[in-house]
């Protein structure tokens, strides 16, 4: 805990009225934008024909949690549960559930609910819904009594069984978490560009979606070409597979780069000028943006772009089939993340670890440590 944030307070009252059937399920989350996280309990509600009931066993720690935790999005309504990189076993099904069975192993990943109905949602890009997707946390559950959706950091979730993958059994299921979120948003990206044997794929950044992006790019058989800022990364970029590192600071070796790299995933999420980035790319090269700064970015030379066809792109996480289809490739290729397993009580001294960016790569929040939820007497 740190010094000066409020002591947390006993187990708090249900979330949510609990229906007949459902859980009471431990969570740790704030209550407010300068609490901290605290203990809590949610009322999960009873699976409704097609709902899947995961005993959560792992959650990844996103950066994005910190900023919604912390108000710092606004808009955000309290209390709040975060966590949208959820791995557990199924242990209860919908009477209409048929793809899933208790006991497997799966995941959960950034989105729970989407309209179903648009062409986003129809063609799998449900990230991209036209109606907005149903974040795992901090959304309005539009079918289930407009209840704020709570996430991960508890001891278990309902969720659509469309909105549920598979998690390979072959993955070690803690470093798999990072994967529904860091994993996917730098997957989707190198697959919708195609990368394959012999293109060169430039990194720029290497916290949590970093290192992912560098481990998927090697798995598809890319040169890896990392850009940082700090010379104390390089061992730990090389470590990761990384081919060769450029110090984005040092003019020569940028402009060594110069057309060397089909894409680039960049993602950083502080304000940084990406036009000497670009001079880094080929002909039909392009720049997928992953981070979103809070303050403006320097503007882009629309010379640079011209000159070369070069594509200036953004990217939202992945859509649910594309991550089972991501989780399967980790499986083939033995792909997951670097993480540090953290228990319940340490979640806020690793989240001021995570503005520092001192973790290699991903926290992950073991659930077994959350403590046993309030009984509703105690309520
Ligand atoms: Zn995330
Ligand atoms: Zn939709």
């Amino acid at each position: 805990m740190t010094p000066g944030r409020p002591v947390p307070p006993p187990l708090a009252k249900p979330i949510t009225p609990a229906s007949d059937a459902g859980v009471l399920a431990a969570a740790y989350g704030a209550v407010s934008s300068d609490s901290g996280l605290v203990p809590l309990t949610v009322a999960r509600r009873a699976p409704k024909p097609d709902d899947v009931e995961i005993a959560i066993e792992f959650c990844g720690l996103c950066h994005s949690d910190v900023h919604a935790v912390r108000g710092e999005w606004g808009g955000q309504t309290y209390p709040l549960v975060p966590g949208h990189e959820i791995v557990g076993t199924v242990s209860r099904i919908g009477a209409g559930v048929t793809d899933f069975s208790v006991g497997d192993r799966v995941g959960v990943g950034c989105i729970v609910d989407s309209c179903r109905e648009c062409d986003s949602c129809l063609d799998g890009l449900e990230q991209y819904c036209e109606k907005g997707m149903t974040g795992t946390y901090g959304a309005t559950d539009r079918r289930n009594g407009d209840a704020t959706t709570q996430g991960g950091y508890s001891s278990s979730i309902v969720v659509d069984r469309r909105y549920v993958v598979r998690v390979p059994e072959s993955l070690d299921p803690a470093a798999v978490a990072p994967l529904l979120c860091a994993g996917v948003t730098t997957f989707s990206p190198l697959r919708h560009f195609d990368v394959e044997e012999g293109d060169v794929v430039g990194v720029v950044g290497l916290g949590g979606l970093g290192h992912m992006a560098v481990k998927l790019a090697k798995a598809m058989g890319a040169k890896v070409v990392v850009f940082t800022t700090s010379e104390s990364k390089v061992p730990a970029a090389l470590e990761l597979g990384a081919d060769e590192v450029v110090l984005s600071r040092d003019e020569e070796a940028m402009a060594a780069a110069d057309r060397t790299i089909d894409l680039i995933i960049d993602t950083v999420a502080a304000p940084h000028d990406l036009n000497p980035l670009f001079r880094t790319l080929r002909v039909d090269g392009a720049l997928f943006q992953l981070g979103l700064p809070s303050e403006a970015m320097p503007p882009v030379n629309p010379r640079a772009l011209i000159r070369r066809r070069i594509a200036y792109a953004g990217s939202l996480i992945g859509g649910i089939a594309e991550t089972q289809e991501m989780l399967d490739f980790c499986a083939e290729h033995g792909v997951v993340a670097d993480i540090e397993v953290v228990s319940a009580s340490g979640l806020n001294d690793a989240y001021d670890r995570m503005v520092a960016g001192d973790v290699k790569y991903r926290f992950v929040l073991d659930t077994s440590t959350l403590q046993a939820p309030a009984k509703e007497a105690d309520a």
